[in-house]
């Protein structure tokens, strides 16, 4: 296939070049463009019933009659609802025998053989899984975010899904909430490039690219701000905030061409966002002038009932419709909300006309994504697609990337393999090769992930002795989650404690050194896994301690997708591995040992406790910013390790930083300049970064900014003379003082450096 030979032939290429974007437009394939799509849609609405209209606004999970949250739950009968028309688009079924049989029967059984979307979570992959997005953000590279997802989107187009729920771009600075790891972190300017690198990933070219999906940014907008961390829980957001902050990212996505967007779950200053009209209609459509079609999260319309918004299925469906919502997804244990606007419209509470903006741009969709013309998929193609050794690659090389060094004392990394005759895998994520996978994979899509304990005997082979202990069992969650049921039963068997902890610290005092696993569970982290505290959980600090006070050299990889306390240990290096995905195992080991030179960065403030959040480096300045990292009388309130941290196996020096310009006018490009040096033995890559400040303004702006990065590879020895342009849309802000967007006539403060502390300074100004 095209795409597979494109892919794997950068992925060839040396896991440290910077790589050029994959190109995926192929350029034999005819795609209908937006007009043609607009026109054909046009000529369909012409012929549609106000039924078949509303049929249209209806997406319905597909969980083989049943429902997630009541397994037993009389659902509705979605065969019969297609084949009635009632249903435009389905959700959550990955199966290609099975989608086919129901697009053929919306193509065959209804009236007008209108072709269904079929939309899922494709977040970090459907079979080969890439790390999950938190980590993709930690490498600092667009481009493997790009080709990670450009995989996921051709597993998922393989087996007839046309259209993936991701990226999700919510910013969040607050650890507590498990969809951090879902995300791209705390920085706006960070998850902009991430957002539009994922929506090129995933739909390609344009809307419609063989092989690849539509793309939904999620959730509009500020989910990561819940109250507390607590998912689901309301938000209150400023405009600045709003403005600054959480909006970037989504704008940035539907300028990179998403087709869709997805309204988010909870109230957004007081008006739940499934029904919030500034949102939908006047940021979304009149200020951003977006085409596509928004979808609700799931039950996001009939849940403005419970959210005191509507005082019936019909009112809700009235107030998404006026408020800007184009589709309802519906756990099918209730018929749509969507439905009952056929009433609605007969008892003249909204115009039958309300209804055709939605059909029209759901219809848009459906043909530029060529579903009229093609509908079905080959089953019997799937294999070729999953099994493509190239998207293995792409997913080693991903978390290669995405992996964080944090500390490396004494250079206990990479470990030496002549010397090495024994190593201690220890931990309970050690061996666990579903774990590996993170939050948005399940049993159902049957991948499973290589472990580090895998990994490391596939790398060092016999010659080692690589022995495995779990040490410590998983903690069971308090409130269990409903994704659990999706996911393998009896995953995490009950242990020992006692007994394996005894086992570990033997194998350590064994073992030349300790490799210890540790992090949280896949079920610790994603939707409904928000947690109080940022401690190793269960018994795995006590574990932890243990094996440190052996004596013998301890590194630790961490899985998981938010910051996590190693309490007072100090293990001799900390690796970051995130949820690697499905060759993390061998990244790991490739890591560990050397062969790979970590280069990620930290896309959000690791903070030392939950207490701190939300925290971000980008705060405002205070009348006593002096003390700033002193406000509890307790503790320091620094982070453990800055916002954009991370080490590598060789060192870099930054110089000669310039400015092109001292002093510019409003509205013109400054240039920044300066030298990287990789001053170590080794190639590495560094990301270079940009942070401003604006010292005076029509508002208080914050301490620091980042506005540029580039992930550069060195040799040894190598000097880059890199550039950075600041443009005036760089400089400018919304300010809440005007309520519009400003650029101010101030001096700027420019830091340069490998993370948020940088202090290679100079200082240019902007006159009127
Ligand atoms: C999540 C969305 C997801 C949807 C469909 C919801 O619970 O909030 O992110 O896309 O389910 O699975």
């Amino acid at each position: 296939m095209r795409l597979s030979r494109m892919v794997l032939a950068l992925a060839l290429t040396s896991s440290l070049a910077p790589l050029a974007a994959a190109p995926v437009v192929a350029k034999e394939a005819k795609i209908v463009t937006e007009a043609e799509a607009r026109e054909r849609a046009e000529a369909m609405l012409q012929r549609m019933t106000l039924e078949e209209k509303a049929g249209q606004l209806v997406q319905y999970f597909d969980f083989g009659g049943a429902t997630v949250a009541n397994p037993k739950a009389t659902a509705v009968n979605i065969d019969a609802a297609i084949a009635k028309g009632q249903v435009g688009s389905m959700l959550f079924v990955t199966d290609p025998v099975r989608i086919n049989a129901l697009q053929e029967l919306a193509v065959k059984k209804t009236r007008l053989g209108i072709p269904l979307l079929i939309g899922y979570d494709v977040i970090h992959g459907l079979h080969t899984i890439m790390p999950v997005p938190i980590a993709m953000a930690a490498s600092w590279d667009p481009a493997t975010a790009e080709r990670g997802q450009a995989v996921a989107a051709s597993e998922a187009r393989a087996v007839g899904i046309n259209w993936t729920f991701a990226p999700m771009v919510d910013i969040t600075m607050d650890p507590r909430w498990g969809r951090m790891v879902e995300g791209a972190g705390e920085d706006p300017v960070l998850g902009a490039a991430m957002a539009a690198a994922q929506v090129r990933g995933f739909q390609g070219g344009a809307i419609g690219t063989p092989g690849h999906v539509l793309s939904g940014p999620k959730h509009f907008v500020g989910y990561g701000a819940s109250f507390g961390g607590r998912d689901y829980d309301e938000v209150d957001l400023s405009e600045n905030q709003l403005r600054n902050t959480y909006l970037p990212p989504f704008k940035a996505a539907l300028d990179a061409g998403a087709g869709n967007i997805m309204s988010a779950y909870m109230g957004l200053n007081g008006v739940p966002a499934a029904a919030n009209k500034w949102l939908l209609t006047d940021v979304l459509r009149k200020e951003w002038g977006f085409k596509g079609f928004v979808v609700s999260d799931a039950n996001g319309v009939d849940s403005l009932e419970k959210q005191g918004m509507a005082g019936s299925p019909k009112q809700a469906a009235v107030r998404a419709l006026e408020a800007g919502m184009d589709l309802a997804m519906t756990v099918p244990s209730n018929p749509s909300p969507m439905l009952s606007l056929i009433d609605a419209v007969k008892n003249g509470e909204v115009a039958e006309s309300a209804l055709d903006g939605p059909v029209l741009r759901l219809l848009e969709a459906k043909y530029r994504l060529g579903l009229f013309d093609k509908p079905y998929v080959d089953p019997k193609a799937v294999p070729r697609t999953f099994d493509d050794p190239a998207h293995r690659e792409v997913a080693r090389i991903a978390a290669e990337r995405s992996a964080v060094l944090l500390a490396n004392a004494g250079g206990l990394l990479p470990l030496d393999r002549a010397k090495l005759k024994s190593v201690a895998v220890i931990g309970p994520l050690g061996d666990a090769g579903h774990d590996m996978l993170g939050p948005w994979v399940f049993s159902s899509n049957k991948p499973e992930g290589v472990s580090v304990l895998a990994g490391l005997r596939a790398k060092l082979g016999v010659g080692v002795k690589v022995e495995y202990a779990t040490g410590t069992a998983w903690p069971t969650r308090k409130n269990p989650s409903f994704f659990d049921a999706m996911n393998k039963p009896g995953e995490h068997p009950a242990i020992d404690e006692k007994a394996e902890l005894a086992k570990a610290i033997a194998l350590a005092n064994q073992s030349d050194v300790a490799v210890m696993v540790l992090g949280e569970a896949q079920n610790m982290a994603g939707e409904f896994a928000s947690r109080s505290d940022l401690k190793l959980p269960g018994r795995q600090q006590e574990l932890l301690d243990a094996v440190i006070a052996t004596g013998k050299p301890v590194v630790v990889v961490l899985v998981n997708g938010r910051p996590l306390s190693l309490g007072d240990a100090k293990p001799g290096a900390v690796l970051e591995a995130w949820y690697p995905g499905s060759e993390g195992g061998n990244a790991v080991a490739n890591l560990l040992l050397g062969d790979v030179n970590p280069g990620g960065k930290l896309p959000f403030s690791w903070i030392r406790s939950a207490a701190q959040a939300p925290y971000t480096y980008a705060y405002l300045p205070s009348h006593q910013p002096g003390s700033a990292d002193k406000r509890y009388w307790n503790e320091d309130n620094s982070p453990t390790w800055p916002f954009g941290h991370g080490l590598s196996y060789t060192t870099f020096s930054y110089g000669k930083l310039a400015v092109d310009r001292a002093s510019v006018k409003l509205g013109e490009p400054v240039t920044v300049s300066f030298d990287l040096t990789n001053t170590g033995k080794r190639a590495g890559d560094e990301v270079a970064q940009l942070y401003i400040h604006q010292r005076v303004g029509t508002s208080s702006r914050p301490v620091r900014q980042l506005k540029k990065f580039a992930r550069v590879a060195l040799a040894p020895g190598e000097t880059k003379h890199m550039q950075f342009t600041l443009t005036a849309d760089d400089l400018r802000y919304w300010s809440a003082a005007t309520k519009g967007w400003v650029q101010d006539d101030s001096a700027f403060d420019v830091w340069v450096g490998g993370d948020s502390k940088a202090d290679m300074a100079t200082t240019f100004t902007v006159a009127k």
